[in-house]
């Protein structure tokens, strides 16, 4: 979480420890986008999400918000991958929706969302 800019800020949401070897798979990645982006657009924070969007990296991703601290976020995202978790395709994978429809992970995205919730429920109830 970086200090607001313009009133927005940005949090860093990481899936994966920094240059330790392991990353989201490209496929993976791009699905999590598609997935978290469009509950996150559908939650009760909605009008408060500005952006949801991958890292090149592939370690996270960053969730910029407006009006939210660390820990309505961490609630938000507590509720909200569940939500990710329980969709049976991948949202906005439609050919004419997606820039590279055919790269996407639903099964490896959901593994890696999954490690992330038990990520978030260990740093608070
Ligand atoms: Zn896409």
């Amino acid at each position: 979480m970086s200090a607001p800019q313009n009133g927005v800020t940005t949090f860093d949401l990481r899936f994966k420890r920094p240059n330790a070897g392991d990353y989201i798979s490209p496929d993976a990645l791009h699905s999590i986008e598609h997935m978290l982006a469009t509950v996150l657009r559908n939650s009760r924070e909605k009008d408060n999400v500005v952006y949801f969007g991958p890292m090149g990296c592939r370690t996270g991703f960053y969730l910029l918000t407006t009006n939210l601290g660390y820990e309505e976020i961490l609630e938000l995202l507590k509720e909200c991958i569940p939500v990710a978790l329980a969709l049976d395709e991948v949202p906005g994978a439609k050919k004419e929706e997606c820039g590279n429809y055919l790269a996407h992970d639903l099964e490896g995205a959901k593994r890696e969302l999954i490690a992330y919730l038990e990520v978030l429920r260990e740093l608070g109830a």
